[in-house]
Formats: C-alpha cells, sequence, structure tokens
C-alpha cells in the first residue's frame, strides 16, 4: 500500500490510498485501504491519517478516524497516533489475536506529522512552498 496525507497552501488537506491488496489473495477480498477511517481518513480543519498493513487486522478497528479524533482533542499527530494505535495492538495481542504489520501516517494542518508502526515500513516526508504531504509504503508495497 501507498498512502498519503497532504496540506497545501491554503490549508485544505487530502489522503489517498493505492494498493494491490494482499499476495495470493482471494477473489473479492478487500482490505482496509479503501475503507474510510481504518485505511485512511482526513478532515481539513484537524487533520488526516493513512494505514498500511494486514488489512484484516487493520479492520478490525477505525484507527484512523480514532487518530484524526484525538488530535481535534489538541493531541499532535505522533501522540494521537501512539494513543490510538498501541493500546490497541496491545489489546489485540492480550486477546491472542497474535497483531500482524501496523504502520501509519498523520499531518496536521499546521504541518506537524507522525508516525506509528511495530514494523519496518517506509514513509517520507515533503514539504515544498509551505504544502506538506507524508507517504507511507509497506516494504512488499
Ligand atoms: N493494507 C493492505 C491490505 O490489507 C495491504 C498493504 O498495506 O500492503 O489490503
Amino acid at each position: 500500500t501507498v498512502g498519503m496525507v497532504a496540506l497545501d497552501a491554503g490549508g485544505h488537506m487530502t489522503v489517498g490510498t493505492s494498493t494491490s491488496g494482499l499476495f495470493m489473495k482471494r477473489t473479492g477480498r478487500v482490505g482496509d485501504s479503501p475503507l474510510p477511517g481504518a485505511g485512511y481518513y482526513v478532515d481539513s480543519t484537524i487533520g488526516g491519517a493513512a494505514a498500511t498493513g494486514m488489512g484484516e487486522d487493520l479492520m478490525k478497528a477505525s484507527l484512523c478516524y480514532q487518530t484524526v479524533q484525538l488530535m481535534g482533542n489538541g493531541l499532535s499527530a505522533s501522540e494521537a497516533l501512539r494513543e490510538a494505535v498501541y493500546p490497541f495492538i496491545a489489546r489485540l495481542a492480550a486477546l491472542g489475536q497474535h497483531p500482524r504489520e501496523f504502520s501509519y501516517v498523520a499531518l496536521s494542518p499546521s504541518g506537524d506529522w507522525g508516525i506509528a508502526t511495530n514494523v519496518e515500513f517506509s514513509f517520507a516526508v515533503a514539504q515544498d512552498d509551505g504544502k506538506t504531504q507524508i507517504y507511507l509504503a509497506t516494504p512488499n508495497g
């Protein structure tokens, strides 16, 4: 998956995801990437977030939505991700559900950004003329 959260010089935000899904996936499988809340979420007045990882786990919660709501409560992008993502991974583990890859990026309208992950993953932050973008990608695309 490649996910992106972007902010333009006018303060408008957008989020996008693109994915090949899961290797050897069953026909008709739908992962988290097209699902608002689980795979992505944005509100220009608060911030945005995007996810990559094992959709079957990521879809058990709407952590992108939750992250943006926490940012709306005053948390930074990084704090909001930490508060949304890591307790959920711990909860799955406590339930014996063996959480697999969870990786998230988030960006606020002020350009403050953060990541949360339980694996190695690639991400980039780009800034140009007051515009900020944060991208993520899993090692396997
Ligand atoms: N999240 C995607 C899916 O489960 C896979 C990925 O991020 O690579 O469909």
